[in-house]
């Protein structure tokens, strides 16, 4: 039970939207891609901002909160999401910004492969990444990305450059070859096994693959009109 006091404190400083059992829209936002899974959060907080992130924190440190924190929802296991507990939910952060003159993309921290491939296509670029559009670009990072693009370039996670993220104790940080390189060697090497470890609640809200390609190819339901654009076939 989440005391009032703290509730409305956190709605005071929060920006996106916090949604409990008792509000409207609650049963949709719990879903996650495995309808196995029926989980049923103390409260669903979807950020807007990465200062929304820490707000998310710190309220979940105060109120002794367990925290799952949601990419693209799509974790077998269910992941994505907790019983009772808070809900850092970041599809809302799901921008995606291409440059094809440096070869570089950011994304939002809830962006999913197809807005990740909608966004490098047009430009004729690509990054490794999974064999579905659905699911989100951070935990994927850890894993690989199969078809073509990862014989040639190597896994997702190999083209990770760099990432802004939230710690436990509330702190922004960014994470690069430059700026706590463990901590990108960390986000690079890390699986499910260490996001469920207690006390580890960081939150990607942001990473920078280069796109590696000059070709695009498209994973199942990624854009047809834009891969047919660039002159490449769908996969
Ligand atoms: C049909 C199918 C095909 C798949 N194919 C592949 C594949 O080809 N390659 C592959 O590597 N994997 C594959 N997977 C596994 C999938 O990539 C993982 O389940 C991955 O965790 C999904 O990412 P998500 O962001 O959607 O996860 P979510 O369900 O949102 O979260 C999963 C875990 O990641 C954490 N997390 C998510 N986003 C963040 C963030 N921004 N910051 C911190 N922690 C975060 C969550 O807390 C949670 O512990 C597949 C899964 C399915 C169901």
């Amino acid at each position: 039970m989440i005391p009032s006091n703290s509730l409305k404190q956190l709605k005071q400083r929060f920006n996106g939207r916090l949604i409990g059992p008792h509000d409207a829209g609650y049963d949709k936002a719990r879903l996650v891609w495995n309808g196995m899974i029926d989980r049923k959060p103390a409260l669903i907080a979807q950020c807007r901002e990465v200062q929304d992130v820490v707000s998310c924190i710190v309220f979940a440190r105060e109120n002794d909160l367990r925290v799952a924190v949601r990419g693209g929802g799509h974790s077998v296991a269910g992941h994505g999401t907790c019983d009772h507990g808070l809900v850092i939910d970041l599809s809302a952060l799901r921008g995606v910004h291409v440059d094809p003159q440096t070869g570089v993309g950011q994304c939002g921290g809830g962006a999913t492969w197809a807005d990740v491939d909608g966004a490098t296509q047009p430009f004729g670029l690509a990054t490794p990444g999974g064999r579905s559009v659905g699911y989100g670009n951070r935990r994927l990072d850890a894993g690989w990305r199969a078809r073509h693009l990862r014989n040639l370039y190597g896994l997702s996670c190999d083209n990770l450059l760099a990432a802004e993220v939230v710690t436990a104790d509330g702190r922004v940080v960014q994470a690069s070859e430059q700026q706590n390189h463990d901590l990108l060697w960390g986000l690079r090497a890390a699986g499910v096994t260490s996001v469920s470890s207690p006390g580890w609640t960081t939150a990607c809200t942001r990473w920078v693959p280069p796109s590696c390609s000059s070709r695009c190819f498209t994973t199942g339901r990624a854009p047809a009109r834009r891969c047919a654009s660039t002159g490449t076939s769908t996969a």
